[in-house]
């Protein structure tokens, strides 16, 4: 195993994993997947606000209809001449006006709630409407931001990669799986030297067994980060 030569692989190969790292964690790319969610969120609420909204206005008019009937209704038996009624038909009248007094009432306070009940509603729509579209604004922007940023590295990676691609093709094919699988599971640097008899990536101390085969071997993968340990 040519030491050298995987450690400079593992150098350049370094360089990719920084920009690659810069493009991922960008913080436009964050927040224009955040803003993605709040988009999402505040076009479904509006659409249930919308519908909600438009079943409680359709309830308040019935309401109102039958509001305004029953004052009609009211209106109608006030107007009677009380002179023309017999005292018992007189003693109705009065009991049924007043009973449906009561009722205007409190048909009037459910009213009242009720369109309390629908302007709540209807502001929380247009508070939502507004969430949705700042957010599709920044969206917009940063998206657009991260676009600018993938544009500049993409081809830089891309030219990385195409150069470490020519050390690839004179390594060892075994060491370089064994480099690509922990690349991949986000493990680096993943050739270290041994270090005091510990692992020079994690620290953790070595047996001296795996001491004795590391220099046999010239190398050793630790048991414990599974990084490939080299001896120096
Ligand atoms: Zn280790």
């Amino acid at each position: 195993m040519d030491i050298q030569q995987i450690l400079d692989y593992q150098k350049q190969d370094a360089e990719i994993i920084k920009l690659e790292r810069e493009l991922d964690e960008s913080p436009d790319k964050k927040i224009y997947l955040e803003m993605k969610n709040v988009v999402k969120d505040a076009q479904n609420k509006s659409n249930n606000l919308e519908k909600e909204a438009g079943e409680l206005i359709k309830q308040y008019v019935e309401m109102k209809k039958a509001y305004d009937a029953e004052v009609r209704a009211c209106g109608e038996i006030v107007n009677k001449d009380p002179k023309a009624l017999k005292v018992d038909e007189l003693e109705k009248t009065v009991s049924k006006t007043n009973q449906m007094i009561e009722s205007i009432s409190l048909l009037e306070k459910k009213l009242m709630a009720f369109a309390e009940h629908v302007n709540s509603v209807l502001a929380d729509y247009d508070s939502t409407r507004k969430r949705y579209k700042e957010a599709r604004e920044k969206y917009s922007m940063h998206k657009q931001a991260n676009e600018t940023l993938s544009a500049k590295l993409l081809p830089e990676i891309e030219k990385l990669k195409q150069d470490i691609k020519k050390i690839e093709a004179k390594m060892d094919p075994t060491f370089l799986q064994k480099y690509k699988q922990r690349r991949q599971d986000k493990v680096f640097p993943i050739f270290v030297p041994v270090v005091d008899k510990a692992c020079g990536g994690c620290r953790m101390e070595l047996p001296s067994a795996s001491i004795d085969r590391l220099k046999r071997n010239g190398f050793l993968e630790c048991e414990h980060c599974r990084r490939i340990i080299y001896n120096v």
